[in-house]
């Protein structure tokens, strides 16, 4: 029987995902085995990822700074805004490295059944940073599925009369497909391919 200690870590652990019960005994007892090459450097990181973690002022992405590593960095395109719907879609498609410009993180999509409207996404800062100027293309980079379509539609109105250029991901994108899962070359070629919104 393990301590109370252990057993805390063991069942924190296990609610990770794609990590179960099983798993998480493995890395405990892994962890517990390495305490100063293993343990101390990942409890190092945690606390300072818990101590500095914020979301960022312009496009709610996650990060240690803000404005994030992103919207901070002056070798990004500003002229164009990639609009994902969560922060795990901005960090599968900044792996994929093909976007250059910088992004806006919705915080959601719109959904009748779950009762999301606009005004509980992050659709007005859109709105204002759109209207701020120097914005020449907005990329809408919503999942190919029906609540993802839906809410890339109506962004697109919100957007009409605004002049900038509206283009979405090309449905190389596999229907249902949610961009967290996607290898970065599938992302990349949607990205490339991307086109006007209808
Ligand atoms: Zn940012």
């Amino acid at each position: 029987m393990a301590s109370q200690e252990i057993e805390t870590l063991a069942s924190a652990l296990a609610r990770l995902p794609g990590l179960g019960p099983r798993s998480a005994r493995r890395a405990v007892l892994w962890l517990v085995k390495r305490r100063d090459n293993a343990l101390g450097p990942l409890v190092d990181a945690l606390e300072a990822v818990r101590d500095r973690l914020v979301e960022c002022r312009i496009c709610s992405n996650v990060d240690t700074q803000n404005p994030c590593g992103i919207c901070a960095d002056p070798r990004r395109d500003q002229k164009s805004i990639c609009v994902v719907e969560d922060v795990a879609d901005l960090w599968a498609l900044d792996r994929a490295k093909l976007f250059t410009g910088r992004y806006h993180v919705l915080g959601g999509k719109l959904s009748a059944m779950d009762g999301i409207r606009p005004e509980d996404l992050n659709i007005a800062a859109l709105l204002d940073r759109v209207a701020g100027g120097g914005t020449d293309e907005i990329v809408l980079a919503m999942n190919a599925t029906l609540e993802g379509q839906t809410t890339a539609h109506y962004i697109a109105e919100r957007l009409e009369d605004f002049p900038v250029r509206i283009t979405q991901l090309a449905h190389g994108l596999p229907v249902g497909g949610e961009l967290d899962y996607l290898d970065e070359g599938t992302l990349a070629q949607a990205l490339r391919a991307r086109r006007p919104v209808d």
